[in-house]
């Protein structure tokens, strides 16, 4: 091996979005590290649905899908008690 090339390989901290903590070694350069997913809640090997939402697309996309459904629905109630 080459010196000074290489970086430390360590032990880590992994804490993970649903609270799951476990130890690794890597060369990461802190000692924590967070995931938004493990091998205790991920979908597949948890057996459960459950959606990962990190950027809140999930979230944004409702908003959306709110304002064209209800919107429509608004300006027909509207309409209809102009009438
Ligand atoms: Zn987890």
């Amino acid at each position: 091996m080459q010196k000074e090339i290489h970086p430390t390989y360590h032990k880590i901290e992994v804490t993970c979005s649903c609270g799951n903590t476990f130890d690794t070694q890597s060369t990461y350069a802190e000692d924590m590290l967070r995931i938004d997913v493990c091998g205790k809640c991920h979908p597949f090997y948890s057996g459960k649905q459950k959606i990962v939402d990190t950027a809140g697309r999930v979230e944004k996309f409702n908003r959306k899908f709110a304002k064209t459904v209800f919107s429509k629905e608004d300006k027909s109630t509207d309409s209809k008690k102009d009438k």
